[in-house]
């Protein structure tokens, strides 16, 4: 069987501020675990899905405990997962309620023949598995539904959702992400993040892509996918990273960082927004962790 050197990268968002060091800290630690799996010869999938499950937890980012407010004051949450080898996802949406969506994403992919579950019935498939629960301690907002209609996108965004690439010792990636969504959104409003092909993708014939930013400008260039198929007519991660990002810019003034990994190791991360926390890690020295990419 052959024997390829691990890796994993991720990310903690991509958006106009700058990382603090507890972000910083949490990304090196989150880096850590995933790689040290990867190591032991765990799969991409299990590497994604327990790297993230740190960014989630931490509250430090924009997933997971730390999830943004719709406008009437809910976190609603959405998550993906996929692997490369068997073309497997699973993804939830506007899920309520626990700290790991990623784990409800991969629980989607094991145990049902769905790819995608929303909304109330997506959170009573996370009781049913006894997911861990997260209360939230905001009281509901109350706008009505005209003035939540006129709330307009802020011009700095803050962002921090997460995901993850991984290459495990079989030649498989994978890729993961997890997000509250964005500043002023509408309740029920999904993202890219749980749409496979968009904020999420991989495949061991062209590699794989996790995807942060402007969900609805990731969604109309189905953006993760595009890259693939780049990738696919021979184009390498970086240049494929470059084009796809100039496209979304030139074509709907997009915004929106992305990490991508190929099968025999290549990757990049590159970015529109003036800053995303991301790093990688390979095993060698220290786990590589920074706001800013080349863009
Ligand atoms: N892409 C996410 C969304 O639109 C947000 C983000 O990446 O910060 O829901």
């Amino acid at each position: 069987m052959k024997s390829v050197r691990p890796i994993i990268l991720a990310h903690g968002g991509a958006g106009s501020r700058a990382m603090t060091s507890p972000q910083a800290a949490c990304l090196r630690a989150a880096l850590q675990v995933g790689y040290h799996l990867l190591d032991r010869g765990s799969s991409a999938l299990i590497a994604v899905e327990h790297t993230i499950r740190v960014l989630e937890r931490s509250g430090l980012f924009n997933a997971g405990k730390g999830s943004r407010l719709q406008l009437d004051g809910a976190q609603r949450m959405d998550a993906s997962i996929m692997e490369g080898d068997s073309l497997r996802a699973g993804a939830v949406a506007s899920i309520e309620g626990i700290i790991h969506p990623i784990i409800a994403a991969r629980l989607v992919m094991e145990e049902t023949e769905h790819v995608l579950l929303v909304g109330p019935l997506a959170t009573k498939f996370a009781a049913y598995f006894k997911m861990e629960r997260h209360r939230l301690r905001t009281p509901a907002l109350r706008l009505s539904y005209g003035a939540m209609l006129k709330r307009k996108r802020p011009k700095r965004e803050r962002h921090g959702t997460v995901g993850a690439v991984a290459l495990d010792r079989t030649g498989t990636v994978a890729a993961g992400a997890s997000t509250g969504g964005i500043d002023r959104m509408l309740p029920g409003r999904v993202g890219d993040t749980p749409i496979i092909g968009c904020g999420v993708y991989a495949d061991n014939e062209t590699g794989a892509v996790s995807m942060t930013g402007w969900g609805e400008s990731i969604i109309r260039l189905a953006v993760a996918k595009e890259i693939c198929d780049r990738i696919a007519q021979g184009t390498t991660p970086a240049t494929a990273a470059r084009l796809v990002l100039k496209k979304l810019v030139a074509r709907i003034n997009g915004s929106a960082g992305c990490l991508i990994l190929i099968p025999n190791g290549q990757f990049t991360i590159r970015h529109t927004t003036p800053h995303m926390m991301a790093g990688w890690w390979d095993g060698k020295g220290e786990p590589v962790v920074n706001d800013t990419f080349k863009h």
